[in-house]
């Protein structure tokens, strides 16, 4: 059971000799109830206190970040079984498969494809994650010779899928500093496979048969010294993967079965219907997902369940706050103000786009609520629309002062003039009317 932060507190030295990093021992022992520092950073902790601390405060499912640098990500540290119960933090990686016979050709536009294609939806970047390499060849100098060349192009995450230790540590010369995940340790090979991991800091997958065959290995291969782990749970169905998946999440996150409290790695790319396979290891906990290189409208698909899966359900998607120009308005054009809710912005874009008229868009800070949220909740003020008009310099851009605000903000028309001394005009209430508001009422 998780301890609050005085029972911690009554374990911890009390030095208040700030070498964890926090000012004090009490500071260390409320971010540690809060799982957001680690026992590790008191030096002067007893083995005994230790023990109980890494137990109970350490994330029931481990961190483990894969790659290095700018595309570098990191799965696991999962806390709730339900999304709705708190949050999901890490969304899983997906990565494109490619075998090690494909020619440069194909593996350099994979990569390609992989370090470029992006897509935006309500303000955020979508990307794949990296490449999977699997040694079909059996070779180890044609695994090694088709990592090279992912690695001549592009700095991304890489899965390196091979049962040959051989093959593994031919490929490893060419990527070991850049963290690839190794894929997969056996009740077989285990002690090969980890000590190549050990000796290129790569973390490993482990694959087995059933839910204890897996405990049992997670336990073996932390013995050899690898703790960095990812569970490959080989389900032959889409049944035995919800079962076996939620089975490990449960007993991780209860701490019933530490020995489970790692990330699920699944490869949809050998199962039947393997875009059916992508939507159920997004939305059923796992955090590594191969597939072969997907079509653009399947990728936006994963992509776009992924980043609603793994939105804080908590907290409105926002914008940010500022002055935002749709066309190349010039000192004449209007001035729209509304609030930083994503979907406000994008509807009301999209329909200003419509128009072609170049005109403002001034983005107040409402904390992600719609306008008759903040109306309600008076965090649409006249005091905010006056200081952002200041902040975001919208006396410099435009010589008239006339502001169009939303219909829904109509109550707070009057406040707004005397406050900002502009005059404002009151827009539709649906953003679909824009277009038609503007063309009747905006005279410059
Ligand atoms: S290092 Fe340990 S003793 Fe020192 S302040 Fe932090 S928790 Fe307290």
């Amino acid at each position: 059971m998780a301890l609050k932060a005085l029972d911690i507190y009554k374990l911890l030295p009390k030095k208040n000799c700030k070498e964890c990093g926090d000012p004090t021992c009490l500071t260390f022992a409320m971010k540690l109830a809060g799982g957001k520092t680690d026992v590790d950073l008191c030096p002067y902790m007893d083995d005994a206190a230790k023990a109980v601390l890494s137990a109970t405060t350490r994330p029931p499912i481990r961190l483990v970040k894969l790659g290095i640098g700018e595309r570098s990500f990191a799965v696991g540290e999962e806390f709730v079984l339900y999304r709705h119960e708190k949050t999901f933090y890490h969304p899983p990686g997906i990565m494109f498969k490619i075998a090690d016979t494909s020619t440069p050709e194909e593996i350099l536009a994979v990569t390609v494809r992989v370090r470029d294609e992006s897509f935006t939806r309500v303000g955020t970047e979508l990307r794949f994650n990296g490449i999977a390499i699997e040694n079909t060849s059996g070779s180890p100098e044609h695994f090694a010779r088709a990592i090279e060349t992912i690695e001549k192009t592009a700095d991304l995450p890489l899965v390196l899928m091979a049962s040959d230790p051989l093959a593994l540590s031919a490929a490893l010369t060419f990527c070991g500093t850049y963290r690839p995940l190794i894929h997969a340790a056996t009740p077989e090979n285990y002690k090969e496979f980890c000590a190549i991991a050990k000796q290129h800091g790569c973390p490993l997958v482990i694959k087995g048969k059933s839910v204890i065959e897996l405990a049992q290995l997670s336990k073996d291969c932390t013995t050899e010294g690898v703790q960095d782990l990812i569970m490959d749970l080989s389900p032959e169905s889409f049944q035995e993967f919800i079962v076996r998946s939620t089975t490990i999440r449960q007993l991780a996150i209860t701490r019933e079965a530490p020995d489970l409290g790692y990330p699920v790695f699944l490869d949809a790319s050998v199962m039947e219907m393997q875009d059916a396979a992508i939507t159920l290891g997004i939305s059923k906990y796992a955090s590594v997902i191969i597939s072969t290189p997907l079509p653009s409208a399947t990728a936006q698909a994963a992509l776009t369940l992924r980043q609603n899966i793994y939105t804080d359900p908590q907290k409105p998607i926002q914008m940010n706050p500022g002055l935002y120009r749709v066309g190349n308005p010039g000192k004449n054009a209007p001035v729209l103000m509304t609030v930083n809710f994503s979907l406000t912005f994008f509807t009301l874009q999209g329909y200003l786009e419509s128009t072609r008229l170049p005109c403002f868009m001034l983005i107040v800070d409402t904390e992600g609520l719609s306008v008759l949220t903040a109306v309600a909740a008076g965090k649409l003020s006249e005091v905010l629309v006056r200081d952002s008009i200041k902040k975001f310099d919208v006396e410099n851009e435009v010589s008239h002062r006339k502001l169009i605000i939303p219909g829904y903000a109509s109550p707070l028309s009057g406040r707004i003039e005397e406050a900002t001394g502009w005059k404002v005009m009151v827009g539709p209430r649906d953003a679909a009317e824009i277009g038609e508001f503007l063309h009747e009422e905006w005279k410059q």
